[in-house]
């Protein structure tokens, strides 16, 4: 056995309905711009080529329903999205063939943001780590196994705020479908069990406040229902 330092940090470690045991994070991708109508609202051109991919940390994934207000911004924004759970069986390259087997679950996840930051970076041409990356930038809810959740291009992700809704959208508006971004990222990245994949958010991405309640769905799915505090 592995003698350490220190002891090391356990991994992040995800509720799945229906089993006792949990998900372990091993790695958070991230699309940028896979709705048209966010890309739009976000002064950018839909992508035609290649996917916008960009990462946060593992332990950036938070289950719990109190989600600290980030410190070093004053425009955090909300962004819902359908999360990728990958499995035990990740092929070692993916293709539109056996991608469909490294599937092991879905949720629903917030990409909170730190805007401000974030259009800072555009401006200087930077790297956006410091506006997604932070710490707790990651909610998520219940993980539910594949073969128990059936979605189609009419299923709706949406979320509330106070309840207000504020995003919805089909995911059938995604410009790059689950497959085809688990193939992109295979070309770049070795795909591992425990890696989560958050698939990109529909138009309607505004600030929150200390104190809003969220409601996030992926329609008649899962849920996370948070506060940030
Ligand atoms: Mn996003």
């Amino acid at each position: 056995m592995t003698a350490f330092a220190f002891p090391p940090a356990p991994p992040t470690a995800l509720a799945v309905r229906g089993r006792s045991e949990r998900f372990p994070v091993h790695r958070i991708y991230c699309v940028g711009r896979n709705f048209a109508d966010h890309a739009r609202e976000m002064g950018a051109e839909a992508p035609k080529g290649n996917p916008v991919f960009f990462m946060k940390p593992a332990d950036a994934a938070w289950p719990s329903p109190d989600i600290p207000y980030p410190g070093a911004t004053a425009d955090l924004h909300h962004e819902v999205e359908l999360v990728v759970a990958l499995g035990p069986d990740v092929p070692d390259t993916l293709t539109a063939e056996n991608a469909g087997r490294a599937v092991f679950a879905y949720a629903v996840g917030v990409d909170l943001t730190r805007r401000d930051l974030q259009a800072e970076a555009k401006d200087k041409r930077l790297p956006w780590d410091t506006a997604k990356g932070f710490d707790a930038s990651a909610p998520i809810g219940e993980l539910v196994p594949a073969a128990e959740a059936v979605l189609d291009d009419a299923t709706a992700l949406r979320l509330h705020i106070n309840g207000e809704l504020r995003q919805q959208a089909p995911l059938g508006d995604m410009i790059f479908s689950v497959t085809d971004i688990l193939v992109a990222l295979s070309g770049l990245y070795r795909l591992r069990p425990g890696d989560l994949i958050f698939m990109g958010t529909p138009a309607g991405v505004a600030a929150l406040q200390r104190g809003d309640r969220l409601e996030a769905e992926l329609d008649g799915i899962t849920a996370y229902r948070g506060q940030i505090i």
